[in-house]
């Protein structure tokens, strides 16, 4: 924790030196001792301690000093550090204009010139302020501070992007908390910055203005970029299935790098709770299983780069070689495609407009507190949209699900639907699919089609979680790897049509399970043609797809 801060003001060189060293010497192992020659000076190392969310204990101003005296700074110091307290050091000829301080500034203490021996006229009675200040002082969060706006997509992006990848911050929502003094002192700390939200503050005394997730993850050290340009076995996709694949790799001696575009966990990582993955029967976060499995990945010497993409792969004999979005390259003899499956979009007018300001496609952990006493809407049927209920029930006041069909029953897990069933804020609403969003700035409304009235309706709603199904983003692979109609990856048997090998394929064997029509690109989980959309496959997959990565490395 940092020591609180003891501020001392003279334009006295002499005199500034003398208090410094005499407040630093007895005070030095519980405070941070700084001084300023100037009023004006101090005054804005004092915003700065602000911003930087320090604790400023007491502020010890000379009463002459040009410009500015020293009743005048204490008065405006009061309004950026209000909790600290204020002394005046004066000579015995002030001595008036210190008592009347006293009463009109709210100053709590004056101390004479010349102070010695400090043990008997300066340390008993700033010992006493001190004792006084302790008493009151709460240890202010030292971490990384976003400030922004709830209905801000900006705002929203950065936050998820900071949860999904585990970096702990404080959310300040300046509208909302626009009547805390706390929040006005940061706000007029900024002055004219406050335009560029969301504004993050760090705990260097850094700032970035309108902050977007690639600039905080090289502020924070999340690396992006490779250490080296050539591994064993690359992996594209974070998500359970290229973790997995990431242990086994490395564990067994691979030099593994895995590339996500947005946080490790994929999917799984916005899952409130997942309860039917072996070994965890009270469940457990899709949070907590992504960050577990990135700990025992990096313990195996995994490097993980994101926020990082893959935009392009091509073939040069043995070697597979990926373009990122940085436009830089790596090289690896085996690469798999881990990429999992991406929300599809909801077509109805207004989304896009809102989206990220009320309407938000996946679990949207972060906002599920934001929500307390709302009415939340979800869409969809299956057990994403039931966990992501179960979850927003416990903050809003009610929770709608917008089913096309008649009931969850074809959808959804049974548990789940047993869960839902006894949850009374939450509530079933079947045969409705969106037809529109409204709001300015915000989603304030929804109309819904219902298809057993054929009538719309159109209903109030502070927030729409959507989880209409998914489909992978695979379009960068395109004349690489064959892919069905939708876009998931062809493996293993798939890839053989009446026992013919893919066309172009060399070996003199067939493609392994896992292996894509290119021999050593291995494509697992959710992506992958045929696949079984669980944690525990996509888990299985990776695991399994190490295997044949050895037999493929054994014969390069
Ligand atoms: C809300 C929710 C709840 C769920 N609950 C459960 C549950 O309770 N039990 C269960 O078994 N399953 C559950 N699932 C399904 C499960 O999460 C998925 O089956 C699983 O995550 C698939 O894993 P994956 O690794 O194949 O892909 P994903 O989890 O989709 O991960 C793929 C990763 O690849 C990254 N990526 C994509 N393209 C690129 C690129 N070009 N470059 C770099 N990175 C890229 C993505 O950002 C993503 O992080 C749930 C899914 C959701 C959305």
């Amino acid at each position: 924790m940092a020591k609180p801060i003891l501020l001392t003001v003279d334009d006295d060189s002499d005199v500034l030196r003398a208090i410094e060293r005499d407040l630093r010497s007895h005070y030095g192992a519980e405070y941070r001792v700084l001084a300023s020659d100037s009023p004006l000076g101090a005054l804005d190392l004092l915003k700065q301690l602000r911003l930087r969310n320090d604790g400023v204990a007491l502020l010890l101003a000379d009463q002459r000093m040009p410009k500015m005296d020293g009743v005048g700074f204490l008065q405006e110091a009061r309004d950026i550090f209000p909790e600290a307290k204020r002394a005046l050091l004066t000579a015995y000829a002030d001595t008036n204009a210190a008592i009347s301080a006293i009463n009109d500034a709210s100053i709590n203490y004056f101390f004479l010139k010349p102070w010695d021996p400090p043990e008997e006229h300066l340390y008993p009675q700033l010992d006493d302020l001190l004792d006084d200040w302790r008493a009151s002082y709460r240890p202010a969060f030292e971490g990384i501070r976003v400030l922004g706006t709830r209905w801000s997509p900006r705002s929203y992006e950065l936050r998820d992007f900071l949860a999904r990848n585990h970096v702990p911050y404080q959310w300040v929502d300046v509208e909302l908390s626009a009547n805390d003094p706390e929040t006005s002192r940061l706000l007029e700390a900024l002055g004219p910055e406050t335009a560029n939200l969301p504004v993050v503050l760090f705990p260097d005394g850094t700032k970035l203005l309108e902050g977007a997730p690639a600039d905080v993850a090289q502020k924070v050290g999340l690396r992006t970029r490779a250490q080296t340009s050539f591994y064993d076995l690359a992996i594209v996709g974070g998500g359970p299935a290229g973790l997995a694949a990431a242990v086994y790799g490395a564990s067994e001696g691979l030099h593994t790098v895995i590339i996500e575009r947005e946080a490790p966990g994929g999917q799984a990582g916005m899952s409130s709770r997942i309860e039917n993955y072996l070994g965890f029967p009270a469940g457990l976060s899709g949070g907590d299983l992504a960050r577990r499995a990135v700990v025992q990945a990096q313990r195996f010497g995994v490097e993980i780069l994101s926020p990082q993409e893959a935009i392009s792969v091509r073939t040069e004999g043995s070697y597979r070689i990926l373009t990122l979005a940085d436009r830089s390259e790596l090289s690896c003899h085996a690469l798999m495609i881990a990429s999992g499956v991406q929300w599809r979009r909801l077509e109805a007018p207004g989304i896009d407009r809102l989206q990220g300001a009320g309407v938000y496609y996946g679990g949207g952990a972060t906002e599920a507190i934001s929500c307390k006493d709302e009415t939340v809407y979800v869409v969809g049927g299956a057990n994403s949209a039931g966990q992501a209920a179960m979850n927003f029930a416990r903050y809003a006041k009610r929770v709608v699900i917008l089913v096309r069909g008649e009931s969850l029953s074809s959808t959804m897990s049974q548990y789940l639907i047993d869960q839902i069933q006894r949850t009374p804020n939450i509530e079933l609403w079947a045969h409705a699919s969106v037809a529109e969003v409204h709001g300015v700035g915000h989603l304030e409304e929804i109309s819904v089609m219902c298809s057993d009235t054929d009538k719309i309706e159109r209903v109030p709603a502070n927030a729409m979680f959507i989880f209409i199904g998914a489909l992978p983003r695979t379009d960068w692979l395109t004349n690489v790897v064959e892919r069905d109609d939708r876009g998931f990856i062809l493996t293993g048997p798939d890839l053989l049509w009446e026992g013919a090998r893919p066309k172009g394929w060399t070996l003199e064997r067939d493609p392994f399970l896992l292996e894509t029509n290119v021999p050593g690109i291995f494509a697992v989980g959710d992506v992958r043609h045929g696949s079984v959309k669980r944690v525990a496959s996509g888990v299985g997959e990776g695991s399994v797809a190490v295997q044949f990565i050895h037999q493929y490395l054994s014969k390069v």
